[in-house]
């Protein structure tokens, strides 16, 4: 299939929405973001590319980094993560708090905020010190570490935290706060609320382009094991698990409304992407800032719904 004029007609196409979403608002360094930016790009099993607009600018990837550390999770406690942390779809926004009380401080999903909180508390406990580089700082270690993987994943030694959003995440982050100290209150926090809240804006900080991003989550469209490089990150299984929750849990509460449309595995963030996983065909990413009323980017949820009529590539 050629993909190349498919995407260059999605990027006409999408022009007149890229007004209609709204723009995260809750700090600054987001708040000024330009709306009207587009960009898309393709990665195939074969390692063929294609991309549209802006895919190469680097855009805060947020609650995407959410799939990348639940991988992490997995490899370092296995199974034993689904005793603190659910596998259902939340049906309430990215930031609720309400079912976390009235289900004892075990989060829904890892792909909410509560949930992934709570994977970045189990990376700090298990932190590895990739060639003893280690600061003897375990939250500064832990960030490394996640940031190695979003690298190695991406075979992109230039990704970067933007700090300027991770300090601002922090400054504002009183919500994130609320979930934290709530879990703590119920015995599902090891590590202290300040350190794990430390990691946890900034993983949501790294800024990567949409080609960056369809890389690194390549993996995840060949069953676990990079098809580029050979190198297996994750068993088969276990990538059909991750799909799964990003299919049933990847957009929040409009988590149904995208498998409906789109009918693909997303994770979606505030930044304005989306990373989507075609299995055993390709990965791909798409960025605009606007968001719908769920937080999710408008224009890109319309043009993956584009994407998945003209190549027929929904799972269903
Ligand atoms: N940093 C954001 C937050 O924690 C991430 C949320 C998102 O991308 N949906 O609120």
């Amino acid at each position: 299939m050629d993909l190349q004029p498919i995407l260059d007609g999605i990027a006409d196409k999408i022009g007149p929405h890229l007004s209609e979403g709204r723009v995260a608002d809750y700090i600054p360094a987001l708040a000024r973001v330009e709306r009207e930016q587009f960009g898309m790009a393709v990665i195939t099993c074969k390692g063929e590319t294609a991309q549209t607009g802006a895919a190469d600018t680097v855009f805060s990837i947020q609650s995407i980094s959410k799939v990348f550390t639940l991988t992490m999770a997995l490899g370092k406690i296995g199974n034993d993560l689904w005793e603190r942390v659910g596998r259902e779809p939340s049906g309430s926004a990215f930031n609720s708090i309400i079912q976390l009380e009235r289900e004892h401080g075990i989060p829904r999903n890892p792909l909410i905020n509560a949930g992934a909180i709570v994977v970045t508390d189990v990376i700090l406990s298990n932190r590895a010190d990739p060639g003893g580089r280690g600061s003897g700082e375990a939250g500064i270690d832990a960030i490394r570490e996640i940031l190695d993987f979003m690298r190695s994943t991406a075979h992109d030694e230039t990704i970067a935290i933007d700090r300027e959003v991770a300090e601002s995440e922090a400054a504002h982050g009183f919500r994130n706060a609320s979930l934290a100290n709530f879990m703590k209150s119920f015995g599902n926090m090891e590590n202290s609320v300040e350190r794990a809240l430390r990691v946890y804006f900034h993983q949501c900080a790294i800024a990567m382009s949409c080609k960056q991003l369809a890389r690194a989550g390549l993996f995840l469209a060949a069953d676990g094991r990079d098809p580029i490089s050979g190198k297996r990150i994750v068993t088969p299984s276990r990538a059909r698990r991750i799909n799964a929750i990003m299919l049933t849990c990847g957009h929040y509460d409009a988590s149904g409304d995208f498998a409906f449309k789109v009918g693909l595995p997303g994770k979606s963030g505030v930044g304005g992407g989306i990373l989507c996983i075609v299995p055993d065909i390709a990965a791909l990413a798409v960025w605009s800032p606007g968001l719908n009323k769920n937080g999710n980017s408008h224009a890109g949820t319309l043009a993956l719904e584009m994407l998945a009529r003209e190549t027929g590539w929904s799972i269903f």
